[in-house]
């Protein structure tokens, strides 16, 4: 019934911190990586613990997500001292999105390698703009991002 994982893992790209993009996109890979292991272990589990029918609806939910997942791109890089970095990031939040959401991702370099602290995606309610749209005071900050116009979201 247990697959062998060091034989899903054999696959893994080797990771590149050299600089922020490449740290980022290298992230990214390891990401895709894992979902596709995830995704592996899952329907050996998945055999055993659910119905036909249940397994169909997973393989396409989760398919639906690997699809969506890894559409994103790098638009910007905002360099705040040598070891300090801003990058833009747009990508799309779920398949089928015709717009891709902009997000940031905060980067600091540690030993001479960049690795990924936080990330933040603009704020879903205000667009960005920190003001409430929901009440004739425009000068009353957003609820959801108390005025910054971003929202801490997961790597
Ligand atoms: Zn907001």
């Amino acid at each position: 019934m247990y697959m062998d994982i060091a034989s899903l893992l054999g696959n893994i790209p080797q990771p590149d911190f050299s600089n922020p993009s490449k740290a980022i996109e290298s992230y990214w890979r390891i990401d895709k990586e894992a979902v596709s292991i995830k995704m592996e272990i899952d329907s050996v589990f998945n055999k055993y613990y659910l119905t036909d029918e249940a397994i169909k609806r997973d393989q396409t939910s989760t398919k639906n997500f690997c699809e969506y997942d890894h559409k994103k791109r790098i638009v910007n890089i905002d360099e705040q001292s040598p070891d300090t970095a801003i990058v833009y990031i747009e990508e799309l939040r779920f398949l089928g999105a015709d717009e891709f959401d902009k997000c940031r991702i905060y980067v600091r370099k540690i030993y001479n390698e960049w690795r990924l602290e936080k990330k933040e995606r603009v704020c879903f309610f205000c667009q960005g703009t920190g003001s409430n749209k929901h009440t004739a005071n425009k000068k009353e900050p957003c609820h959801n991002c108390l005025g910054a116009g971003w929202q801490e979201d997961y790597l």
